[in-house]
């Protein structure tokens, strides 16, 4: 039986995908994994997914200066 050689502790839940990773970003304390973070760099302003990333990080931005 194999066991993983080391526990990753920064796994965290990204806030955009819900998916458990371990690489990405914290903003303001919320955790967005490098694939979103990658998706929203390359995002056009004019694609409807620009739109969804936006509202995600105003949820963010919302959570933390309340
Ligand atoms: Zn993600």
């Amino acid at each position: 039986m194999q066991k993983p050689l080391q526990q990753n502790l920064n796994e965290d839940v990204c806030i955009v995908c819900n998916v458990r990773r371990s690489a990405g970003i914290h903003i303001w304390g919320q955790f967005i994994c490098d694939v979103c973070e990658r998706n929203i760099v390359k995002t056009e302003v004019s694609d409807e997914k620009y739109y969804y990333y936006i509202q995600k990080l105003k949820k963010i931005w919302l959570e933390a200066t309340s």
